[in-house]
């Protein structure tokens, strides 16, 4: 059985290839399997975005399909930037506009009121078929200035206080074994099973 993953990010393709190695499933990223118009990503929700991502691609390629959506939620500003993570700074934001602004936003805020999550949903669908949704949600700390050089995106302010380190301290695979897409990817993997399973014989007697 194949499983398109709705992304072009190779990285990501890779994550997933990596945690679905024993399901005996071929997983190819989009761009391994043609050229396919961008989805645009104008959902509220996490849910929404990634449902959307799926569905399109879905019917598009007629193939199994598993998408993300993903972002950062801060307690101390109403779950912003949520689904604008990406953007957070405007259209043409970096990494580092990004974590600027939300500093920014934050000066104010104590250590104690500065609690946030990151939220990644996954959802798979089928042509024509039902769509399934999970989630993964991570918590920890945004701190009051960049620490650490690995990962991406808000990495640098995210503390685990597990940990006693940032997501860009942690190093990827102590990441990747703790993160909201790994533990969305986790409840993912056993509706992965279930679709996988053949269809039960019909009992002839
Ligand atoms: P996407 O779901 O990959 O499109 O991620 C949306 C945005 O959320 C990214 O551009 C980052 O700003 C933020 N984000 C999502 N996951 C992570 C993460 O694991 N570390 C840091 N930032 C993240």
């Amino acid at each position: 059985m194949r499983l398109v993953v709705a992304s072009h990010n190779l990285h990501k393709v890779q994550e997933i290839k990596a945690l679905t190695a024993h399901l005996d499933l071929d997983v190819v990223g989009l761009s391994e399997i043609g050229d396919f118009p961008p989805v645009i990503e104008d959902g509220d929700t996490f849910q929404a975005n990634a449902r959307k991502k799926a569905v399109e691609i879905a019917e598009l390629s007629g193939e199994l399909v598993l998408a993300d959506d993903s972002g950062l939620e801060v307690d101390a500003l109403g779950g912003a930037p949520g689904v604008h993570s990406a953007r957070f700074a405007g259209e043409s934001s970096s990494d580092e506009k990004n974590n600027a602004l939300l500093l920014e936003k934050l000066q104010d805020v104590p250590l104690e009121a500065r609690g946030a999550g990151f939220r990644c949903v996954m959802a798979l669908a089928r042509p024509g078929g039902p769509v399934e949704l999970t989630e993964g949600i991570c918590r920890g700390v945004i701190l009051f200035e960049p620490r650490g050089t690995g990962g991406f995106g808000y990495d640098p302010l995210f503390f685990v206080p597990e940990y006693e380190k940032t997501f860009a301290e942690l190093g990827s695979q102590v990441k990747n074994q703790i993160s909201h897409r790994y533990l969305a990817m986790q409840k993912m993997l056993e509706v992965i099973k279930q679709v996988k399973k053949p269809a039960k014989a019909v009992d002839s007697n």
